[in-house]
């Protein structure tokens, strides 16, 4: 049996399912070897896309994580 291979976009290294990172949203499927690979991919994607675009949703995201972190915090502290 062989394992799939995947190829990362960014570099073209190959790596293995269990290695990288592999991103999957309906039809689309990225393939990253590395976090570093999938940062880049990440920075360029945002100076492409309309920045209208990807504004909203970037803005609530980060006020998620922000709630998250100060949850994540609050717990500590009752710990
Ligand atoms: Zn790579």
């Amino acid at each position: 049996m062989v394992d799939e291979e995947y190829t990362c976009i960014v570099c073209g290294k190959k790596f293995y399912p269990g290695q990288g990172i592999v991103l999957q949203r309906g039809s689309l499927r990225l393939f990253f070897h590395s976090s570093k690979c999938a940062s880049k991919f990440f920075k360029m994607l945002l100076d492409r896309v309309d920045s209208s675009c990807i504004n909203n949703a970037a803005l609530v995201l980060i006020k998620d994580l922000e709630k998250s972190r100060a949850e994540r915090g609050n717990k500590k502290v009752i710990a």
